[in-house]
This record gives C-alpha cells, structure tokens and sequence, in this order.
C-alpha cells in the first residue's frame, strides 16, 4: 500500500479501494474520484530513477594514461621554477610524450636532411633575410654561404642574368640603368621593395642549391603585403618535381615522413574521439543523476503536497489537480537536464556506431547499453 493513503481522506481510500459511491454520489462523480485516486497513486509510486546504483560507485578505472617509469614523483612547481624535473606531460598520451622517435616535425627532418647535403643552410629557416649578411668584409655583395659555391651578386651592379630574374619576378620597374657603364642597378628609392629584391635573389639562388638535393623552398614575393615565412618542402611531394630523378635519400625520407603523418593523423583523431567520448559519458552520466535528483525531490514535495491537502480536507478530484499542476512544474525543472541527456546520449550512440573498439575502451564506454 502506498504512503499517501495513510494521510488520505476516507472518502479518497474508498474511492481507491473501488467501493461503491458514498451517499449522495452520482456514478460520473464516483468513476472522477477513482480516476482521481488512481492518478494520485501512480504519481506517489513512481520510482523515476534514471540512475542505477551502480552508477553512484565511483569510477574504479583509472583516467589518467600511466606516467613514464623513469618519471620523478610529481610534486608542485614554483612559479618561478624551470620546467625541467617535473613531467608536465604525463596527461598526454604515451605517443605524444617526448620519448616518441616521431616528435620531430616535418621542418625538423628536412632541416636534417638539409644538413647531410649543405650544412651551410641547415639553419636557413632560423636565419636572417639575406641582406642583413651583406657587408662591408663582403664587398657589399651577397655572397652565397655554400662552401663549394663562390655565387655572389651587388645589387648596385648587377649581371645580365640577375637583372633578367629580377624583371622575371614581374619587377620591371626597380631595375634602372647604373649612372656610370652599362651596368644595371636595383633602384634604392623605395628602400622595402629594394632590400626584399636583394632577399629574393638570394633566396632564388639558395633554390637552386636545395632542389639539387630534392628540397623546394618557398619565399615571400617582394610585393607581396603579406610577409609569409620562408619554408621549404621535399620535392617528391610536389605535384610536378622539378630535377628527376630525385636523391634516393629524399624519396626515402619523404615516404618514411608521409606514412609517419598517417600514423600519427591517426592517433591524433583516435584521440579526440576518446575525449569527446569521455566528455559525452561524463555528461550523460552527471544529466541521469541530477535527473534522478530532482525527480526524488519532486516526489517528496508531491508527498507533502497531498498530505498537506488531505489533511485540509480537501477533495480527492482537487488533491488530483493540484498534484496534476505540481507535476507540470516539476517537469519544466527537468528540460535543461533532459536536453543534456539527449545531446550526450546522441554523441555516445555516434560514437558506438562509428568509433573502433580501442578507442571506446580507452574512452570506457560501454560497446553497448
Ligand atoms: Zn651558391
Ligand atoms: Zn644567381
């Protein structure tokens, strides 16, 4: 027997109980009052518990990926501290950590790369724009750093081939005739476009050196607004490779560094799919129990609710309304929870119908529910 018929009326039991109508009754009014009080008792006995117990038992899985075993003991870091001793990445996946043959970016290997062939440019992408190495000791010339290379240019004399890669870059008019012989000079009058001509045509020059190795670089056009890096990129990879056949070593690299990227693109996107995963389990689970929260509450409060109308004698019909009225409000308390539950739950179905079973164990979520 449920709870609320010990604080019912008499009129409202009998009407439960399904006895005949009281004195004076019609039998549409009795039929009301034992709907009424069936209402009533359904909404008393509802458990509306979405959250199993279990569920209230924390999580006995570890979170956290373990840390390195050479890893000191993790302790708090002064402000003032240098990051050395302590491990900041211990949150990372294992792949991520520093301890990964594959940390070093593509910029890395090919600076490598670069190294074996030229040391001299090793470094080209850190250094410099070309006309800050003119000077004086170098005769006012740019002069190429490459050993074996003896290359050089004077933006105030400049060759028949230099000003031909200068009237090439769509710089006609930068190019004048030198006041003295026959000499052509780069016109100093706008000093920016002036010394990213000289930076051009060194770049230009430094190209030819790195595409003998099977490395394309790429630089700033001197009209360009926008100053983007100079970068350099492995020659297998582009659409249409300059010198064949390339270097043996630069194929092996950029095939070796290609099928890394596949990988790691992989891990990568695994990845985010285990923390969105994670995040949609956690939110399911933290709606289902604020859910069941309010509905407990909401349950208590229609306890009260009805005794405290019994108990004024109320009507088992008006008990039914104001209870009716209750639950209305008590349902809008639960829209935004309801809302997140359905928005986490719709990510984890995704996640089971699409993501592989790795990443739904390391995301502990269930392969089905
Ligand atoms: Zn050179
Ligand atoms: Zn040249």
């Amino acid at each position: 027997m449920s709870n609320w018929l010990h604080t019912a009326t008499p009129e409202a039991r009998r009407a439960f109980y399904g006895y005949g109508a009281c004195e004076g009754q019609g039998a549409d009014e009795h039929m009301r009052d034992f709907l009424a009080a069936a209402y009533i008792d359904a909404q008393m006995a509802s458990s509306d518990a979405l959250h199993r117990n279990e569920d209230f038992v924390r999580d006995p899985h570890q979170e956290l990926p373990p840390s390195r075993d050479a890893s000191p003991v993790r302790r708090e870091c002064e402000e003032s501290e240098p990051l050395g001793p302590v491990p900041r990445d211990a949150h990372w996946p294992r792949w991520m950590r520093e301890d990964n043959p594959r940390r070093y970016g593509r910029d890395d290997e090919i600076r490598m790369h670069v190294e074996d062939f030229m040391p001299e440019l090793g470094d080209l992408l850190d250094q410099a724009r070309p006309h800050e190495h003119m000077g004086e000791e170098l005769g006012a010339r740019w002069v190429c750093p490459v050993a074996t290379c003896d290359h050089s240019f004077c933006p105030h004399a400049l060759s028949r081939s230099h000003a031909l890669a200068v009237r090439a870059l769509g710089l006609d008019d930068i190019v004048v005739n030198g006041t003295g012989g026959s000499d052509e000079r780069l016109d100093g009058s706008n000093p920016r476009l002036f010394l990213r001509c000289i930076d051009a045509l060194a770049w230009l020059h430094l190209q030819e050196h790195l595409l003998s190795i099977g490395v394309r670089l790429t630089w700033p056009h001197p009209r360009e607004r926008y100053w983007e890096p100079v970068a350099w990129w492995l020659e297998p990879d582009q659409p249409s490779p300059r010198y064949a056949p390339l270097p043996q070593a630069v194929v092996r690299l950029c095939a070796r560094l290609n099928r890394n990227d596949e990988v790691e693109s992989r891990e990568v996107r695994d990845w985010i799919q285990v923390k969105t995963l994670r995040w949609a389990r956690r939110g399911q689970h933290r709606a289902r129990v604020n859910i069941t929260r309010l509905r407990r509450e909401a349950r208590t409060r229609r306890e009260d609710l009805v005794a405290r109308m019994f108990e004024a004698g109320e009507r088992v019909l008006t008990v039914a309304r104001g209870l009716m009225q209750r639950r209305r409000q008590d349902e809008e308390l639960l829209v935004g929870w309801r809302l997140e539950h359905a928005m986490h739950s719709a990510y984890l179905k995704e996640g089971r119908a699409h993501a592989s079973a790795s990443v739904l164990a390391s995301a502990r979520v269930p392969a089905n529910e």
